[in-house]
């Protein structure tokens, strides 16, 4: 009898092409994304969508009663373009590199990330992401991206407005705008108020965010006053900044883990390069402490924290290394990091309704870990199930004490 039900099932399915394959996964251990836990219960995923979560369903397509499973991880900044050259094995400057060896080199970091865990990337941002953003789907197995194209750096008010529609006008799902230096020059201002204001006010026109690299409090300042988005690194503030966050409802995206690391770890690989100097690996050293004294202020003040990486060549794929470095390094509870790159990371890039949590009517964005992360956080490096969108991506074991990170050549 059941038999024939499929089979008729089936038949209609083709006969009219309706998408009604239904997958369920039996979860032993469910983080939901927003920090409740639970315990043995069914997703039910049809089409993109998670349509159901019932625990009564106990004959599933996967078996995951021995996994931790948790919405796919946001990183809401990563360079998914930027790449070693694969002839000179450094920053990428190389002025023989192709288009195609160019584009080549982000589908491979894009792919590395999805494969880490993290089914959404916002990247701040390379004209390139638009095309592996706009060829996002069905089979291509890389992240949702979020593109700002390009940033900006410069231009009195009225010219950084008109740099803000062009930006828009060519694609931009948010609009990128540097108002201090690089960390490696010390992170002064270099935009003052109407400037930041002329950014912040014409995307908000245009129904945009704007995320504002501030590495100084004076330059932070400027961008929560003027109603931006976030704080790129901020890795000086003071605490009336960070005062100021609350109150403006300003995210914070700290960048003192994986990035600064990843520097030093890979010095010779971008010693030599722009301001990757002497003076500015100095800067980049003594960043380290001074990011987690920031960290440690706003985690008591609960500014809104999200994971962000500032993934820059070196990382790519192992970008969930940086919630190690908050729990570890910084003192974040284990499950605070989470919702930092799951709901909260959705929030503050506007898709909430639709990623970054567990939950009937969000998108089928699934990943497994082969041991609770909320409990330890190094089990972020077992991501044994990867689904975006409800398709299945990566579906592995591992053994005891194997992590499941791939690296290529940008992430040594
Ligand atoms: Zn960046």
């Amino acid at each position: 009898m059941k038999q024939y039900k499929w089979i008729t099932a089936l038949v209609f399915c083709v006969s009219v092409g309706l998408p009604a394959q239904q997958i369920t996964i039996r979860v032993g251990t469910l983080l939901d994304g927003k920090g409740a836990t639970l315990h043995n219960t069914t997703l039910v995923i049809e089409g993109s969508k998670i349509i159901k979560i019932d625990p009564s369903i106990r004959k599933t397509t996967y078996d995951f009663s021995s996994l931790t499973v948790m919405p796919g991880w946001i990183d809401t900044h990563a360079h998914i373009a930027n790449h070693f050259d694969r002839k000179t094995h450094r920053i990428s400057v190389a002025p023989d590199e192709t288009p195609q060896e160019a584009i080549l080199a982000e589908e491979e970091n894009a792919y590395l990330t999805m494969m880490g865990g993290f089914t959404t990337v916002q990247s701040p941002g390379s004209p390139l992401d638009k095309y592996i953003r706009d060829f996002e789907g069905d089979p291509i197995p890389v992240p949702r991206i979020l593109t700002s194209m390009g940033a900006i750096h410069d231009g009195t008010p009225e010219e950084i407005r008109a740099k803000v529609r062009q930006f828009v006008a060519d694609g931009a799902d948010f609009i990128k705008l540097f108002d201090t230096k690089s960390i490696r020059e010390g992170g002064a201002p270099t935009m003052n108020q109407d400037q930041v204001d002329a950014a912040c006010g014409e995307a908000k026109k245009l129904g945009k965010r704007v995320i504002v690299h501030a590495q100084g409090p004076e330059g932070a300042k400027m961008a929560v006053l003027a109603g931006c988005t976030s704080i790129e690194h901020g890795n000086r503030l003071t605490d009336e900044v960070l005062d100021l966050m609350v109150q403006h409802g300003t995210y914070y995206d700290p960048n003192w883990g994986i990035l600064l690391h990843n520097y030093i770890e890979n010095k010779e690989h971008y010693l030599g390069v722009g301001n990757y100097n002497e003076e500015g690996f100095m800067y980049l050293q003594k960043g380290i402490p001074v990011g987690i004294d920031t960290f440690h202020r706003a985690m008591a003040k609960h500014v809104k924290i999200i994971f962000g990486t500032d993934a820059m060549p070196g990382t790519h794929g192992r970008n969930a290394e940086e919630m190690i470095f908050r729990v570890r390094d910084g003192g974040q509870p284990a499950m605070d990091a989470i919702v930092g790159a799951t709901s909260l990371a959705a929030e503050s890039i506007n898709l909430q309704n639709q990623i970054g949590s567990i939950a009937p009517g969000m998108e089928a964005d699934i990943i497994a870990t082969d041991g609770n992360p909320a409990t330890d956080i190094t089990n972020v490096r077992r991501v044994v199930f990867v689904m975006k969108a409800g398709r299945v991506y990566k579906n592995i074991h591992l053994a005891p004490g194997e992590t499941s990170i791939v690296l290529g050549p940008n992430a040594r």
